[in-house]
């Protein structure tokens, strides 16, 4: 076991653990936002034939140098519908439409507003020179064959569109991962309920839930757990049964009545305890009877950014995803912040525009406990251990 390990150790620690991932072969419809399990070559051209990119003529450019000339019309290429005997001559010209094979003997488009049509439909004459680069080439897009979405993709829309040019009906990817969720803490009531002296809302699974659901994952949210080693116990070995990685709140710190921690230490295995970041120092990752586990602080901004800095990359490197996963700017801070020497500090800011470029600023108090301040931002600072963040200074911040 490590204790207190730098953020860039404890992501390596966590990257000794993995879980098993099975694929799946789902429609289309259904695969927004999954990770591919396989890469995948185009079945097909794109666009799988020669085609017009405007509404106009396809002529032969050569008949088209010294504008106006006349055209005989001679048929009409429209989208998946071209006859196969239009063959443009020279002195001829076919109707087109944006999308339509281009005819035989034609290499270049004149758009519609740059001709005129007699009133018989039998004659066009051309006002400016055709076009060659109004022709979208077979392939020239992508080629038959050529691997275009790689293993590990998130399925972005753009993606998911992409992988319908090339052909497939339904596609493979990994099966969604189960991560059980257990707040723990004898004090934690159920929204809704009546609070006694002493108690409070449960929130973390909540938030959690949701960070997991972005993820794509399935998150099954326990109900909070008292602070009893058998009760811990028993809901541990239920989500051994259940998920494949397990989350639990609170009970991490050095505190008697922290008993994840404890537990862990009697009975899990403990890779790493505590890490240096602020807010956030306190988790253990390691595994329960073979599972993953991921012991997030109590505080609710504490188990929101040690998921986000800590489990969210571990488990989109499960599913494939391939690096960087934050996206990290610069900003000129408008406050001083109180950086860490040993820690990175990751404090909630408010970055936005203004004359100055992108500024940061403060909004609201940065207790760790304190969930409407994560609301309230839309960043973290990301300060490395012994770095100063001063009033006008630019540092680097990590969007949320
Ligand atoms: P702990 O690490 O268990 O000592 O918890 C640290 C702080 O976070 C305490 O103030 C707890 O009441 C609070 N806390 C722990 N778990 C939750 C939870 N699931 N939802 C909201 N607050 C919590
Ligand atoms: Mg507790």
């Amino acid at each position: 076991m490590e204790y207190f390990v730098s953020l860039e150790r404890a992501l390596e620690l966590t990257k000794q653990v993995s879980v098993q991932l099975d694929e799946e072969e789902i429609i289309l419809d259904n695969a927004h936002g999954r990770y591919l399990s396989r890469s995948l070559e185009s079945k097909v051209d794109d666009p799988p034939f020669d085609n017009s990119s405007m509404d106009g003529f396809a002529v032969r450019h050569l008949d088209t140098l010294s504008p106006p000339v006349r055209l005989q019309i001679i048929g009409t290429s429209q989208a998946a519908a071209i006859s196969e005997e239009l063959v443009v001559e020279k002195g001829q010209a076919a109707q087109i439409m944006t999308g339509a094979p281009i005819p035989i003997g034609s290499d270049a488009i004149i758009m519609v507003e740059k001709t005129k049509t007699s009133t018989d439909g039998e004659w066009v004459e051309i006002l400016a020179e055709a076009k060659p680069g109004f022709i979208r080439k077979r392939g020239e897009n992508l080629e038959k064959g050529v691997e275009a979405l790689h293993v590990g993709s998130k399925l972005t829309p753009h993606r998911l569109g992409l992988a319908a040019t090339m052909g497939y009906p339904h596609i493979p990817v990994y099966k969604k991962l189960k991560v059980a969720i257990i707040s723990t803490g004898d004090e934690l009531k159920q929204p809704g309920e009546e609070l006694q002296r002493g108690e409070i809302y449960e929130s973390n699974s909540f938030g959690l839930a949701g960070l997991v659901k972005e993820l794509n994952c399935i998150p099954i949210r326990y109900p909070a757990c008292a602070d009893s080693m058998d009760k811990l116990r028993s809901a541990l070995d239920t989500a051994v049964a259940e998920a494949d990685i397990i989350l639990t709140s609170g009970g991490v710190s050095m505190g008697e009545w922290d008993l994840v921690r404890k537990i862990m230490e009697e009975e899990g295995d403990i890779h790493f305890w505590r890490v240096k970041i602020r807010p956030g120092s306190p988790p253990i990752f390691g595994t329960w009877k073979g599972t993953p586990i991921f012991g997030l602080p109590g505080n609710p901004v504490s188990s929101h950014v040690v998921f986000r800095m800590l489990t969210r990359p571990w488990i989109l490197e499960q599913m494939g995803a391939k690096g960087p996963h934050e996206t990290i700017v610069p900003v000129k801070l408008l406050e001083d912040v109180k950086a860490t020497s040993d820690c990175h500090t990751l404090r909630r800011v408010t970055i936005y525009k203004s004359d100055a470029g992108m500024v940061a600023s403060m909004k609201t108090h940065q207790g760790s406990g304190n969930l409407h301040s994560l609301v309230a931002a839309n960043a973290l600072t990301y300060l490395q251990p012994g770095s100063t963040a001063k009033t006008g200074q630019t540092i680097d911040v990590i969007l949320l």
